[in-house]
């Protein structure tokens, strides 16, 4: 068995079925997509759109059907390519760019999933701050002003901490929130709470986690000095 798919294996084997895998393939290259993918592996996740448009195209060509998630900030005058490789954007991170992919899909005829990202970590500064704004957005969506978005749930990065109450506190925070959000517009049907990293998916998992992203532990360290 190769490396990449036992490092998959073991992670499926230490979550529970029903949570969702996403494979964070960046800095790394489309043959470890491939490689994941004849592990079962199907869904990825990028955070830089001119890398992940050229990775995919790749695996792509290759016959492959990955889905795969834009979790990364996301630039204004990136939405259009984002919204041409990816079924989900999970860090919407502000109003302007909810309004952008809508403008963008809605030119394409397309409708994408997407979370909404919350803040929860001093050492990150994307995420939704003020619930006000959280709130109007959401308000939109459920008045079917973004005909071309579809929220399915939130997404946060908790910060980087030895203490796992810290990051425990995040990620109840965050489900406290979607669980206000979900009584609030029960018209959203509301679903996904992306939460947990290599580093802390187990504590988000125990906290109502459905959703992990998972570079390190599947794919190595990367290597930044590239
Ligand atoms: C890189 C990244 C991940 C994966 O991090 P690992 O610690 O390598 O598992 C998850 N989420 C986001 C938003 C990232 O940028």
């Amino acid at each position: 068995m190769s490396f990449i798919s036992e490092k998959l294996q073991k992670i499926r084997e230490s979550i529970p079925a029903d949570v969702k895998l996403v494979a964070v393939s960046k800095m790394n290259p489309a043959e470890s997509v491939i490689e994941a993918m004849k592990a079962g592996q199907r869904v990825f996740g990028e955070n830089r759109i001119q890398e992940a448009s050229i990775k995919f195209d790749a695996v792509r060509s290759g016959g492959f059907e990955p889905e795969l998630h834009i979790i990364g900030f996301l630039q204004r005058n990136k939405v259009k390519e984002a919204v041409r490789i990816a079924s989900m954007i999970q860090s919407v991170d502000r109003i302007e760019l909810a309004d952008e992919i809508e403008k963008q899909c809605a030119k394409l005829n397309k409708t994408i999933d997407v979370l909404f990202e919350i803040h929860t970590g001093e050492d990150s500064k994307s995420g939704f701050k003020d619930e006000t704004e959280l709130f109007s957005v959401l308000e939109n969506c459920a008045a079917q002003k973004h005909p071309h978005i579809k929220p399915k749930g939130f997404m946060t990065v908790a910060p980087f901490s030895d203490d796992e109450k810290i990051v425990r506190a995040a990620f109840r925070k965050v489900r406290t929130l979607f669980e206000k959000a979900s009584a609030e517009f029960p018209a959203l049907c509301l679903t996904e709470l992306s939460m947990g990293m290599s580093g802390d998916y187990k504590t988000a998992v125990e906290e109502g986690s459905t959703m992990i992203r998972i570079g390190t532990a599947i794919f190595g360290r990367r290597d930044y000095s590239k």
